[in-house]
């Protein structure tokens, strides 16, 4: 099995790519979907952001509200962290059964996406890295225009992830998503070729 790490900055195009390949047949472990199963009802991680944040969080049918909850951690470093520290962790966990579950299943090209893989210091965990990257102008132009944040907020979020340059230098493939969708979908294909053909030799 090939085991990929899928990452980039905010608003950069990870989703859209993760999508692509899951569509040539990788199989998908998805960051997201890991840190919503994390907190669903009935979990431990749940009951400790209850017991911090108060019961307000939580929508009438006892799923966590998460616009809620980020507007209480928001610009608070020290809740955020404790937030990640509640979170974090059994997102791990989720990500190793997924990656076990894949491997016993005998899929070939497993990818995670996780947005802070460098900075989680991650990277030794995966046979190669796949960057999306896209310039600032842009992914502020998307967190802006589609995603309705206002633009000293968004300058923020972009201002406080790790450099883009730091990341190209540590990947295997980089993916630049500054042109059109068509663009960006023939990298992608690009890649899987790449990603298959890497996988075919891994082959004992
Ligand atoms: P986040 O880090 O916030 O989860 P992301 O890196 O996963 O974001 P996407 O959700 O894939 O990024 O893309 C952000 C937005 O930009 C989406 O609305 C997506 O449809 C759009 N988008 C991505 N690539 C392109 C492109 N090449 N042309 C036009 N729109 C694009």
């Amino acid at each position: 099995m090939l085991l990929v790490g899928l990452t980039g900055n905010i608003a950069s195009g990870k989703s859209t790519v993760a999508r692509q390949l899951a569509a040539h047949g990788a199989t998908l472990v998805d960051a997201d979907v890991l840190a919503r199963q994390a907190v669903r009802p009935g979990t431990p991680g749940l009951a400790r952001i209850v017991a911090r944040w108060g019961a307000d969080v939580l929508a009438p049918d006892g799923v966590l509200d998460r616009g809620v909850l980020r507007a209480r951690v928001f610009g608070d470093p020290r809740e955020l962290e404790a937030l990640n520290g509640i979170v974090h962790p059994e997102v791990g966990r989720l990500r190793d059964a997924a990656v076990a579950a894949a491997r016993a299943r005998g899929d070939a090209i497993v990818v995670c996406d996780i947005p802070l893989l460098f900075e989680k210091d991650l990277a030794g965990e995966f046979d190669a890295i796949v960057l999306v990257d896209a310039p600032r102008t842009v992914r502020l132009e998307r967190l802006v225009h589609d995603r309705g944040l206002r633009e000293p907020e968004a300058m923020a979020m972009l201002a406080a992830q790790m450099p883009a340059e730091l990341k190209r230098a540590r990947a295997d493939y980089v993916i630049d998503n500054d042109g059109t969708r068509a663009e960006l979908a023939a990298r992608v294909d690009a890649v899987w070729e790449a990603l298959q053909e890497r996988s075919r030799r891994a082959l004992p």
